[in-house]
C-alpha cells in the first residue's frame, strides 16, 4: 500500500488546492464507511484519504511535506518492513505530537524535522561559500523530557483524540482540541521550564557550505544537536548584480562623449573588478557579454551581461554649449 500522500489521493504533485479538494471530495465519498457497509477496508480507506488531505489540503503542511519528500528525507522509505509502520507514524514523525492523534499536536518538529530560513549575500549564493549562522530550533525539553509535566491526565473535551469534530454529514472537519491544545491529555502540573510545550528554544552556532548557484527557496540539510534540520535560503538582493540561471545581469554608465569616443571600465565582476571595453559608437542599450565571468553550475559557466546605459547632460557650461553647438553644426 502507498504511503505518498499524493498517490492516496491520485493527484499529481502540482495539482492545484481546487484540485485536491475535489480529489478528496470523490475519494471520501466513495470510501465512506456509511457507503460501505459490507467493505471492512472502506473505513482505513477512508482514514488514509483524510489524513493525506489533512496534510496536503493545508499549505504548510503542504511545503513541509513536499520539502520532505524532495529534500531526500524520505518519510516512506522503511526498507523491508522496518521503519515506519503506517502513515500516521510518518505523519507523527514529521509534525510532531505524541499523544492519540497524529496531528493533534501540530506542533512543530522537535521530534521531526525542523526548518529555518537564513538570509545570504548575493555573491555568496552565486558563487557558492561558507556562511555561519546562529540558528535557534525547538529542542525536547530536558526536565521534563519533551513530558510538559507532570500528572498527565486523559482530556476530558476530546476523550484524548487531540481533535474535534464539527460540522454534519460526509464532511465533518476536525480541529485541534482548545483544551488541551491537540495534545488529548491535560497536566496536573506544568514544566516550569518549557511551561508545558515539552520544547525549549536551543541556539546553535553553525557552519553551512552554500553550493554555487543556490538560489531563493534552495534548501539545504543540516544537522544540529543531532536533529536534522532543513535550512531554505533567502537571497539578498544586490545594488549592481541580478541573476538569470547562470548568468549574471548589470547595467553601466557611461556619458555621451564616452559612447560616441569609446572607453574602457573597470566593471565589478563576481571575481573582484576586471576591464571592459566600450567601443565607439556604442549604442545605449547596447548588451555586453563578459564571457565566463556568471555563475559556474555543474560545471558550466555562465556570462556576466553588462548592459550600456548613456548619460545625457542636463545642464552645460558655457563652453559644454559651444562644443554641443559645433557638433550640431557638422550634423552628427
Ligand atoms: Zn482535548
Ligand atoms: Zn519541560
Amino acid at each position: 500500500m502507498t504511503k505518498d500522500l499524493y498517490e492516496i489521493l491520485g493527484v499529481g504533485e502540482s495539482s492545484s488546492p481546487d484540485e485536491l479538494r475535489k480529489a478528496y471530495r470523490d475519494l471520501a465519498k466513495k470510501n465512506h464507511p456509511d457507503a460501505n457497509p459490507d467493505d471492512p477496508a472502506a473505513e482505513e480507506r477512508f482514514k488514509r484519504i483524510s489524513d493525506a488531505y489533512d496534510i496536503l489540503g493545508n499549505p504548510e503542511k503542504r511545503e513541509q511535506y513536499d520539502l520532505m519528500r524532495k529534500g531526500g528525507h524520505d518519510p516512506f522509505s522503511g526498507g523491508g518492513g522496518e521503519g515506519f509502520g503506517d502513515l500516521s507514524d510518518i505523519l507523527r514523525s514529521m509534525f510532531g505530537g505524541g499523544g492519540g492523534s497524529p496531528f493533534g499536536a501540530g506542533r512543530h518538529a522537535s521530534r521531526g524535522t525542523s526548518q529555518v530560513e537564513i538570509e545570504i549575500p548575493f555573491v555568496t549564493a552565486a558563487k557558492g561559500g561558507t556562511v555561519q549562522r546562529v540558528l535557534r530550533l525547538p529542542v525536547v525539553c530536558r526536565d521534563c523530557k519533551g513530558a510538559g509535566g507532570s500528572g498527565r491526565e486523559t482530556c476530558t473535551s476530546c476523550g484524548g483524540a487531540g481533535r474535534i469534530s464539527s460540522g454534519q454529514g460526509f464532511f465533518t472537519t476536525m480541529h485541534p482540541c482548545a483544551n488541551c491544545g491537540g495534545r488529548g491529555y491535560t497536566l496536573k502540573k506544568k514544566c516550569s521550564t518549557c511551561g508545558g510545550t515539552g520544547e525549549v528554544r536551543s541556539s546553535e552556532k553553525v557552519s553551512l557550505r552554500i553550493p554555487p548557484g543556490a538560489s531563493d527557496g534552495t534548501t539545504l540539510r543540516a544537522s544540529i544537536g543531532g536533529n536534522p534540520v532543513l535550512v531554505r535560503l533567502r537571497v539578498k538582493t544586490d545594488r549592481f548584480f541580478t541573476r538569470q540561471g547562470r548568468d549574471i545581469l548589470c547595467n553601466v554608465t557611461v556619458t555621451a562623449a564616452q559612447a560616441v569616443l569609446g572607453t574602457t571600465l573597470m566593471v565589478r565582476t563576481l571575481g573582484g573588478k576586471v576591464k571592459l571595453k566600450i567601443k565607439p559608437g556604442t549604442q545605449p542599450g547596447t548588451v555586453l557579454r563578459m564571457r565566463g565571468r556568471g555563475v559556474v553550475h555543474n560545471g558550466v559557466k555562465g556570462d556576466q551581461l553588462v548592459t550600456v546605459v548613456v548619460k545625457l547632460p542636463v545642464e552645460l557650461n558655457k563652453e559644454q554649449r559651444s562644443l554641443w553647438t559645433e557638433i550640431k553644426k557638422t550634423g552628427s
